[in-house]
């Protein structure tokens, strides 16, 4: 495994110096591997000091969580080891004022150990220490105590809310209460899709199939409680919330606050999904989902997973986490009571016009058979294009023809009473909005181009309709840059309109000059198989492009051809 590390021996104090240089609250405790807060000299008689800590490799934890309205300091270990005694008695000294010091620990038997003796070093020193343990783990549940149970990502919670009570000057029996309390009442539970690896180790900890997750993983490494296949987001956020409830049962009507914590290696995408269902079915199971918090809040270096925490809250509790903190890894967007967001509904003025009779007639069944037969072909089409577009661009584009040419085909109906130029500006709002790449907008200017010009034509039809091709043809040109010979869509349309054009003009048969036209649609089409991209996502790749054809170029050639070749039988 590939890291960014310069000597692994080196991490942890390298790490540190980072953070202080990335930080200016932050300070380091010469000699040690601990994070102070920068003021934390000046506070020491005013409020109860915080201390966390433990292995390191769960970044942002725990120096992360030191500042103002946090933690006082944090004690780092090497990777996934507990720090020595020595080590926290002197974040402990160095902290400490009058009001004593709260040791927040999470349980691990190195970190109770190491933890618990400096709590009695500082004691022998007359140093008044409390200590919280945070078992937080809802996997180990079923059949342990509470204080068999990890301590996870949980303990976040108990350093914001205990720090915010610490700064409001409380004293050390009250602060060290309320931290018990949300210990006692804070639940978690994770799922791995891949292990971490250490750098000292240099490989996973653990392997996972193809398919394979881990359920209820601790933070170390360690295998969860049990193998699974892996299943969609919203499956796993169940699982997760109902071992949760059943470890911490809450009533209906609860109010809540939930962690979505990444364990190193999930995308912010991911961790929207798995947010959006923690919370819709967190409400539909009747609780009111007060705050909810995603981010990388406690990491097992770059395991692959997430875990979710559940806390009930009252007001004294959110006023607590929404009270300012200036520790670097709290999430600072100021926290907003959801009855207070106000949705704007946004409408559309041409996609959402309902003034269109129902099931009336079409009022131009050649028109509506050509958009049917261009749809169908662009559907059959999909993995064609896909393929061309993997080799020359990003291989969206059949997916996106496909799923553009089935929303035409669900609306073809509701075209009915409108007018051709009418139809073919819907179609352009309804590509912009749908289509998306950059075939969609220029789709989408095309056929709105296309409507208007059949709206003020002069000419007859189908003369009006070849002119309102190269309008759109025109109209494509402006928006995106392309001409003719830069292996375009616009190599396929041009040669089509054209040809119609001219044919027409020179009297030949409707029927021969529409084959004539998609015949020069298709060679078009084809010839930019040779031709250098000079516009869009192509150009990129230069010559490399050379010798496949341009995927938007065959799309065209496609959609013209069915929409138009049933016109012209045996031509
Ligand atoms: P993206 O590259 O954004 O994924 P699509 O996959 O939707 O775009 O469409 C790719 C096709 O769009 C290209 O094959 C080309 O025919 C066409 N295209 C790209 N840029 C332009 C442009 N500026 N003018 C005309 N057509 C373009
Ligand atoms: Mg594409």
């Amino acid at each position: 495994m590939e890291t960014l590390i310069n000597r692994q021996e080196h991490v942890v104090t390298e790490m540190i110096d980072g953070m202080v240089a990335l930080y200016p609250g932050l300070a380091r405790l010469a000699d040690y591997s601990i994070v102070l807060s920068s003021d934390a000299g000046i506070v020491a008689d005013e409020q109860v000091a915080l201390i966390s800590g433990g292995g390191s490799g769960h970044e942002p934890a725990h120096a992360g969580y030191v500042g103002g309205g946090m933690l006082s300091a944090a004690v780092a270990g090497e990777v996934f080891t507990s720090p020595s005694p020595d080590a926290v008695l002197a974040a402990i000294t160095a902290v400490a004022g009058k009001r004593g010091v709260l040791l927040i620990v999470k349980n691990y038997t190195g970190d109770r150990l190491n933890f618990g003796l400096a709590a009695e070093m500082a004691r022998a020193q007359h140093i008044p220490v409390e200590t919280v343990l945070v078992a937080d783990d809802a996997a180990l549940a079923e059949n342990q105590e509470r204080l068999a149970r990890r301590g996870i990502a949980g303990t976040v919670l108990v350093h914001k809310i205990a720090g915010a009570a610490a700064a409001e000057g409380r004293s050390l029996a009250e602060v060290a209460g309320l931290a018990r309390a949300i210990a006692e009442d804070v639940t978690t539970m994770g799922v791995s899709l891949s292990a971490g690896t250490a750098p000292a180790v240099g490989k996973p900890s653990f392997l996972l199939g193809e398919n394979e997750i881990e359920l209820g993983l601790g933070i170390h490494g360690e295998p969860g409680v049990k193998r699974t296949a892996l299943r969609p987001a919203d499956e796993l956020v169940d699982t997760l919330l109902s071992t949760i409830l059943s470890a911490h049962p809450l009533g209906t009507g609860e109010r809540v606050a939930v962690l979505v914590n990444n364990l190193g290696a999930t995308t912010v995408m991911e961790l929207a999904i798995i947010g959006r269902r923690t919370f819709s079915r967190l409400q539909s199971q009747g609780f009111i989902v007060e705050r909810m918090y995603a981010g990388t809040f406690l990491s097992a270096l770059d395991t692959a997973g997430i875990s979710l925490s559940v806390l009930p809250v009252d007001e004294e509790r959110l006023r607590l986490l929404d009270a300012p903190t200036s520790a670097p890894a709290w999430p600072s967007a100021p926290a907003q009571r959801r009855s207070e967001c106000k949705l704007v509904p946004v409408s559309n003025p041409v996609c959402e016009r309902t003034d269109l009779p129902a099931g009336s007639m079409l009022a131009d069944t050649r028109l509506t058979t050509s958009i049917r037969n261009a749809c169908k072909a662009l559907i059959s089409a999909e993995n064609y294009l896909t393929e061309l577009d993997l080799h020359t661009g990003d291989g969206d584009l059949g997916v996106n023809m496909a799923r553009a040419a089935r929303k035409i085909e669900s609306e073809l109906a509701g075209y009915g009473a409108q007018s051709p130029p009418d139809i073919l500006k819907r179609i352009g709002w309804t590509l912009q909005r749908v289509l998306g790449g950059s075939s969609g907008p220029l789709y989408g200017v095309f056929f709105i181009r296309a409507g208007a010009a059949i709206e003020t034509a002069k000419a007859k039809e189908p003369m009006a309709y070849v002119d309102a091709c190269l309008a759109g043809c025109q109209a494509i040109s402006e928006l995106g840059g392309a001409s003719a010979g830069d292996r375009t869509m616009l190599d396929a349309l041009l040669p089509f309109a054209q040809t119609l054009r001219s044919r027409l003009a020179a009297g030949v048969r409707f029927e021969r000059a529409i084959a004539d036209a998609l015949g020069a649609a298709g060679r078009g089409a084809e010839s930019t198989a040779q031709m250098l991209p000079r516009r869009g996502r192509s150009s990129y790749l230069g010559d490399r492009v050379v010798g496949y054809s341009d995927p938007g170029a065959m799309a065209a050639a496609i959609w013209l051809r069915a929409a138009l070749e049933w016109l012209s039988p045996g031509a």
